[in-house]
């Protein structure tokens, strides 16, 4: 089973969970990355793209399988992230592989300055994916919080992790190489 892991090279937690009018009752991360740049964000597991809503390019990632959580709870899950500038090479339907990059830091949908939005929703896709809450704020459904959700990799480079209690790991698919065997298809 995979983990699900937050893959940027870069931590940089610029927007905590739950503070001020943004992220007001949300678990969702503002990312920064690096710099004032567009650092790149790869996809925590293999997963399907359910919904693109492009007023913020907000894009819902599902994971094809259940995947297990930095705090051990094995479930489906499902990512959505918000303003990266040019979604036009995803639709849904698209299959995403593990460590596969798909999303990029920018400032569509009233975004001052380039990071993703980043918020976990525990289980698959339901509904648009997303709701209100009291407080006006977009908050994806069954949402968990991204550290429980979210390992980091043993290489990331933690410019500000937020305070969160993070899990790492290094266990990923794409760095495990498979021998091929006998009786195995290969698809080119
Ligand atoms: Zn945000």
């Amino acid at each position: 089973m995979q983990k699900a892991v937050l893959m940027m090279d870069y931590l940089n937690v610029s927007q905590k969970a739950n503070s001020s009018f943004s992220h007001k009752g949300d678990k969702a991360l503002d990312l920064s990355g690096k710099d004032k740049g567009k650092d790149y964000l790869k996809a925590p597991f293999t997963g399907i793209v359910k919904r693109i809503y492009t007023n913020a390019n907000a894009v819902w990632l599902e994971s094809k399988d259940k995947v297990e959580y930095a705090d051990g709870t094995v479930d489906y899950m499902t990512v959505m992230t918000l303003h990266d500038n040019d979604v036009s090479d995803l639709k849904v339907g698209d299959v995403i592989n593990q460590g596969e990059v798909y999303y990029q830091e920018g400032t569509r949908g009233q975004a001052t300055g380039n990071h993703i939005h980043l918020a976990v929703g525990k289980g698959k896709f339901t509904g648009n994916g997303w709701y209100k809450n009291s407080y006006g704020v977009w908050c994806i459904n069954n949402q968990y919080d991204v550290y429980k959700a979210l390992f980091l990799l043993d290489t990331v480079k933690i410019i500000n992790g937020g305070g969160y209690d993070w899990k790492k790991t290094n266990d990923l698919d794409v760095v495990n190489t498979y021998i091929v065997q006998k009786g195995d298809r290969i698809f080119m």
